[in-house]
């Protein structure tokens, strides 16, 4: 079995950050060392470069079987090219979702091209509730529930619904996560707004205020608590929403949370320069909300980074030029984001190195249960490797972008850090020489069948 020798890096985990290398066999981590000594085998020259794990994306949308967003082979390209060895797919916006084990089946043949791991996160809606148990069997990750109007087969759930649905998920031994912002709230506001004329960016924050993100994130805090549901909820866009799962945490309730990419680098003025490209829900917030959510990353206190990776056709983001309301409200985002958290967090507010790898790579294999096989560079973990220049400054054009439609809000922008080569289980699939990565080569990460046993004790 031929050794390859990653020299002369600064190898950067959760806890730790030095000067060294890392000895690579038969797709598994064989031997981390200090400093530069000798090795046999092949050597990838770091030349002091960063050496991180491959981040484990946990909140990605490629769209396929059914829909032509984007799809598993430019999704997973497009990780690749954003340090990205694992992603967790979320239940919609494929056709069909994933919400009964035919469809499951159905998107485990579509994954079959992807270029990094993968998990599939199996989907709460209503009166679905006798699939959850043959779901988890099957090795889904988790379950996704929107508590808010989705897509139109994606129904959002009730509050009793969800209570269902928890009950069921407890009982087969996963955990749910949830899009929390409140129904009721949003609705009334979007159709008043829309009564009153209103059709500019600005409008869909003020649809889908702060109150609504924490209104339904205190609810679904609640439900877990008393079904005794472990609860994990997506895409936090204010520093109140971090509050409520620290809260609860304290109180000794398994909950976490995951804030984007998108709700550090831009502010709900981009809607105006970046345009519909700058359309989510939860919507961007204000300069001082968004410093607010950085203190709270720079505290600890959030969980994990995640890109939320949800594309959609030009025309599906230029139909709001003029009406906000008509475009996709989704970023594509999962070529940018360790760029837009390198720039934002590292080089300008301080964040440390260890704590990027701790938010975009060990919690995020935690969370999908795949920690120390993936998250970590440690002898036994997979070759899942990702060499960072801290320093190389670029703008990132529209066609950098490995999407099948390549735009995004990132793109124009410009970001200091580069994501210079990933490796996966020690093959190359992102960086200089090697042109687009094979089709296929990822690896379907079960959740029954692959949970390294030492993940049931961390
Ligand atoms: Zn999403």
């Amino acid at each position: 079995m031929s050794a390859t020798y990653f020299r002369n890096a600064r190898v950067v985990t959760e806890d730790a950050d030095f000067l060294g290398g890392v000895v690579v066999a038969g797709g598994v981590v064989t031997e981390v060392v200090e400093g530069t000594p000798d090795r046999p085998g092949d050597v990838v020259e770091v030349g002091g470069r960063v050496l991180l794990s491959g981040l484990v994306d946990p909140h990605v949308h490629f769209s396929e079987p059914g829909r032509d967003w984007e799809g598993w082979l430019t999704g997973s390209r497009s990780a690749a090219a954003g340090g990205i060895t694992s992603v967790a797919e979320m239940p919609l916006n494929a056709i069909p979702p994933t919400t009964d084990v035919s469809a499951l089946r159905l998107k485990l043949e579509s994954a079959r091209t992807s270029v990094v791991d993968y998990t599939l996160w199996g989907g709460v809606v209503p009166g679905n509730e006798h699939e959850i148990g043959p779901l988890a069997r099957e090795g889904v990750t988790g379950f996704k529930a929107f508590m808010c109007r989705g897509s139109d087969e994606f129904p959002h759930v009730s509050i009793d619904d969800l209570h269902i649905g928890a009950r069921r998920i407890r009982q087969a031994g996963s955990f749910l996560a949830v899009h929390a912002e409140d129904e009721a709230l949003t609705s009334r506001l979007t159709r008043t707004l829309i009564a009153d004329g209103r059709r500019d960016p600005k409008a869909w924050g003020e649809a889908r205020p702060v109150e609504a993100e924490v209104r339904a994130i205190a609810s679904a805090i609640a439900l877990a608590a008393g079904v005794g549901c472990r609860l994990h909820i997506v895409h936090v866009s204010t520093a109140e929403g971090i509050d409520l799962v620290t809260a609860a945490r304290e109180a000794r309730q398994d909950v976490t949370n995951e804030t984007c990419p998108h709700y550090l680098f831009f502010t709900e003025d981009d809607l105006h320069t970046v345009g519909p490209f700058a359309k989510c829900a939860p919507p961007l917030r204000s300069a001082e909300i968004r410093e607010e959510l950085w203190a709270r990353v720079l505290s600890g206190d959030v969980d994990i980074i995640a890109s939320d990776h949800s594309p959609c056709p030009l025309a599906d983001k230029e139909a709001g030029t003029d009406d906000i309301f008509k475009a996709w409200g989704g970023i594509s985002g999962i070529q940018s984001g360790l760029n837009a958290i390198l720039t934002e967090g590292v080089h300008r507010r301080g964040l440390p190195l260890s704590a990027v790898a701790r938010m975009m790579s060990a919690n995020p294999a935690r969370l999908l249960g795949q920690y120390p096989r993936k998250g970590t560079i440690a002898p036994g973990s997979d070759a899942d490797l990702v060499i960072v220049d801290l320093d190389k400054a670029f703008t990132l054009k529209a066609s950098d972008l490995a999407y099948r439609h390549p735009h995004s809000a990132y793109a124009g922008q410009t970001f200091r850090g580069t994501v210079d080569a990933t490796f996966l289980r020690g093959k190359m699939i992102h960086g200089e020489g090697l042109g687009a990565a094979p089709v296929g080569g990822g690896r379907f990460l079960n959740a029954v069948a692959d949970v390294p046993a030492t993940a049931l004790t961390d």
